[in-house]
């Protein structure tokens, strides 16, 4: 089963927004929000949560099946599309009774492959898209598994929602957006729509800018933002959330970059400049090869003196020098560490089979 292009089910052009508030509180508070967005040309759907997973009890858990109603006026008096959360298949029987047009799986569903299995199950010859959040932790198997489940059973109108993974490091980010994520379920998931959830990444409206612009330029196909009349009076998310003229102010300072263009002469510059990345990789696949002869000579040698093949000194030293080096030739930090441990990685790989 193959994903369906994204205009071919929206009125798609360049990249899509979602606005609305996290949950859905009053009748009101859903209107109001409604009728403003609307005004913005870009924000085509509308979202609200009416079931909310909240981390803790006894907090505002969604206001239910009234809900549905008021998004029903919305669609009725905005025109706008509308979209929520569903979790089990009592709640997508009540969305499509409600004329809801999008579901989406909040990221602690999509953690469970039972949980996503019920609601794919209950989708089963139902023509409703259905949007997939990130896993809340940084398990691409998880999220491409998700995916899976849906095509399985015939649920081809998806879209991929990054919202950031969770962490138990100290992070300027609510949840951190590791965007060689996003990145890679591109390559796993071939023509798979991903628009960006920058609330939920940020979990402060200041830094949202920033997350979406990021999102744009590694041309992500649109924005999910969580936005209310009075943020931060709102009964969940406060933080996060902007009003209706921010998200205005938002929209207008970003750059949108295109995946693509048809300027010739922007081809050609960038073709002769990837012909030169594609010589230098070369080279680096020829030099990884030398060092990988020696890696099994250093093996060999192990092996006669009955000696590990890791060296826990070896491999911090190894790490801090290239570290150094690369500072002097100002590539960062983390970088360098990272592509030396994988490769030291694959040389004690490489001297463990040696070992067998
Ligand atoms: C939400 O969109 O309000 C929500 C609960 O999101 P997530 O599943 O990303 O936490
Ligand atoms: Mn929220």
């Amino acid at each position: 089963m193959k994903i369906t292009p994204i205009n071919q089910w929206l009125p798609f052009k360049d990249y899509l927004v979602i606005a609305g508030p996290c949950s859905a509180e009053t009748e009101s508070q859903v209107l109001s929000t409604a009728h403003s967005v609307k005004k913005i040309d870009r924000v085509k759907i509308f979202r609200a949560g009416v079931w909310k997973p909240r981390t803790r009890p006894n907090t505002f858990e969604g206001i239910g099946l009234k809900g549905l109603k008021w998004l029903q006026k919305v669609k009725k008096e905005t025109g706008l599309l509308t979209c929520t959360e569903v979790a089990n298949p009592e709640h997508i029987k009540a969305c499509i009774d409600h004329d809801i047009d999008i579901l989406w799986v909040g990221a602690r569903t999509t953690v469970n492959p039972f949980l996503i299995q019920n609601i794919a199950d209950s989708l089963e010859g139902k023509d409703i898209p259905v949007m997939i959040k990130n896993p809340i932790n940084a398990d691409i198997s998880l999220w491409v598994g998700a995916i899976e489940r849906f095509l399985n059973k015939g649920i081809t109108k998806l879209v991929g929602i990054h919202r950031g993974f969770s962490t138990a490091r100290p992070s300027p980010y609510r949840n951190e957006p590791c965007w060689k994520i996003p990145i890679e379920i591109r390559q796993k998931v071939p023509g798979l729509p991903l628009i960006c959830d920058p609330s939920h990444i940020a979990g402060s409206r200041e830094k949202i800018f920033e997350v979406s612009q990021k999102a744009f330029d590694i041309a992500m196909e649109g924005l999910m933002i969580e936005t209310h009349p009075d943020p931060d009076k709102a009964l969940s998310d406060r933080k996060q959330q902007v009003t209706p003229n921010q998200l205005e102010e938002i929209l207008k300072g970003l750059q949108h970059r295109k995946e693509f263009c048809s300027d010739e002469l922007f081809d050609d510059k960038l073709s002769s400049l990837r012909s030169k990345i594609d010589a230098l990789d070369k080279e680096l696949l020829d030099i990884l090869k030398v060092r990988m002869n020696i890696v099994h000579e250093i093996g060999q040698e192990k092996i006669k003196k009955n000696i590990a093949a890791l060296q826990k000194n070896r491999l911090d030293q190894l790490i801090d020098q290239r570290v150094i080096w690369g500072n002097k030739l100002n590539l960062p930090e983390d970088y360098v560490d990272e592509v030396f441990q994988i490769i030291h990685a694959a040389s004690v790989k490489t001297q463990t089979q040696l070992m067998e």
